[in-house]
């Protein structure tokens, strides 16, 4: 283990006892400081993320930065409230006594981020974490070298390294924190990692959050606006080149309107993003795949899939030296193919027909839970159908995706897809130790009546509570 890991750590821990007991208004200001730096430097922040994945300054700033924003606006206007201890009222057994639910810190924390979004998914949750009050431990993914070291240099700017600090590099340094007795751990990334991460907190029994990903699937239902699908389809899977978690993985539809949509999608994507509307090959409007490798791992999927008689509807070429990956649409799709199986995390969408909702729910319920799923339909009832028949960690109705960007919902998968909630006030619980807290009265208590000795009143009184049920 490096020396400097081992010792920040020990830092951290030592501080994060008196961080217990400061005042509110100084994480108030730790979070003022954050977003002064931010609102100063998002163009320095969007030079480093163009630089590793040439995103389009509009995602960058629309999706990362106002996110991070929001969530540290909702922590300074909301703490106050957030912080104070809950009364909970006694039964009429704890009659006497007094009981509230006190949000204490958690204390040091490790953060582990991907490279989809690489700022946002390293500064929303220190925001929440900030909030509640802990040390923090920040690794971000090494696919993104420059927004990483970015980070590292904001982060060393603001704060001292015994109340937040950045371990940058690989799957080592990840493997070096996660051997440490964190107190929480909250993971973003695939599914396969996060079981590992699980089982490494299981060793010092952290607490985790993870944040993991899946196929999420769209179905489109034969009662759908169709034209109005096809865009929102087109936006959740094609923005970031798709590279988002919550991106609608694969399409469903009623075999009635497959066509139809298919055209829409096809239109679609060429009014959005390819062919008419905007240059591609421009880097300032379309995401690259963040490296060779993810790429290479794309092609690989796609090829599998025109193996074994998938049809491309739509693509364009696909250019390895810039990693620009053409929006992809294939039909003809079965379930041996590996754009079936594993998540696709990039831009290829594989449309899937079903004959009756009911296949299409069985369909998703044979596989692990989805982190997002999407229904587009204009009936109520087939609406309800599937919000009672499916589970998923999130669930957009008519559109895709983007319930991740109403940050007053909780933010999180299920199973497979994950555990716990992030954003505003989920992220500050995540981050808390709901700690109950029960006071006794002086004298005579209520409790009383049941210690021993065990005598016929006792017996007496014991009846008189079952009475109550
Ligand atoms: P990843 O799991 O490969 O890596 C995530 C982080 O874990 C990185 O910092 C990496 O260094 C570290 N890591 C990798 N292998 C490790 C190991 N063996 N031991 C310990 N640490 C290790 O994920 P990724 O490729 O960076 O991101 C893509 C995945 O993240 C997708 O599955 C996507 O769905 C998921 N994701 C989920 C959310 C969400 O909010 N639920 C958001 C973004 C991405």
């Amino acid at each position: 283990m490096t020396l400097q890991i081992q010792s920040v750590f020990e830092k951290q821990k030592e501080h994060a006892l008196l961080l217990r007991t400061e005042r509110y208004s100084q994480r108030k200001q730790r979070l003022e400081a954050l977003r002064n730096w931010i609102l100063k430097n998002r163009e320095h922040l969007y030079d480093a993320v163009d630089k590793d994945m040439g995103k389009p300054p509009i995602e960058f700033y629309g999706v990362e930065i106002l996110y991070v924003l929001n969530e540290i606006k909702s922590a300074l206007k909301n703490l106050d409230k957030w912080v104070r201890p809950k009364k909970i009222d006694a039964p009429i057994d704890m009659l006497g006594t007094r009981s509230k639910i006190m949000y204490e810190p958690r204390g040091v924390c490790l953060i582990i981020a991907p490279w989809n979004y690489p700022f946002s998914l390293c500064i929303g949750p220190l925001v929440s974490a900030l909030a509640a009050g802990n040390t923090i431990i920040i690794k971000p993914s090494e696919f993104n070298k420059h927004v990483s070291a970015a980070i590292a240099a904001m982060v060393k700017e603001l704060f001292d390294e015994k109340v937040v600090a950045v371990a940058e590099g690989g799957v080592e340094v990840s493997q070096e924190l996660l051997a440490l007795p964190f107190d929480h751990i909250f993971f973003t990334g695939s599914t396969s990692v996060g079981k590992l991460v699980m089982k490494a907190a299981a060793e010092n029994l952290a607490s985790v959050t993870l944040e993991l990903g899946g196929k999420s699937p769209a179905i489109v239902t034969g009662n759908a606006h169709l034209e109005e699908a096809a865009e929102r389809i087109v936006i959740g899977k094609f923005v970031n080149a798709g590279q988002t978690c919550t991106a609608p993985d694969y399409v469903l539809v009623h075999n009635s309107v497959a066509d139809k949509l298919v055209e829409h999608i096809i239109e679609k994507i060429g009014n959005r993003f390819a062919d008419k509307a905007i240059p591609l090959n421009k880097p300032s409007h379309y995401t690259r795949i963040v490296s060779h490798k993810h790429f290479d791992r794309l092609v690989g999927i796609l090829d599998n899939a025109v193996e074994q008689g998938a049809i491309i509807n739509h693509t364009g070429n696909h250019d390895r030296d810039s990693r620009l990956f053409y929006p992809t649409v294939i039909t003809n799709v079965s379930a041996a193919m590996k754009v079936m199986q594993e998540e696709i995390f990039g831009p290829i969408l594989p449309i899937v027909t079903y004959e009756t909702l009911e296949e299409a729910i069985d369909r998703i319920n044979q596989k692990p839970k989805p982190l997002g799923l999407y229904v587009f339909t204009k009936s109520r009832s087939e609406q309800n159908l599937v919000l009672k028949s499916t589970s998923a960690g999130g669930v957009c109705v008519n559109d895709c995706a983007i319930h991740f960007l109403q940050h007053r919902l909780p933010f999180g998968g299920v199973n497979s897809s994950g555990m716990g909630k992030a954003h505003e006030y989920a992220g500050f619980l995540t981050f808390s130790n709901e700690k109950p807290v029960l006071r006794q009265r002086s004298g005579l208590t209520s409790v009383q009546a049941l210690y021993p000795p065990y005598t016929k009143l006792k017996d007496k009184i014991v009846d008189f509570l079952f009475r109550l049920f």
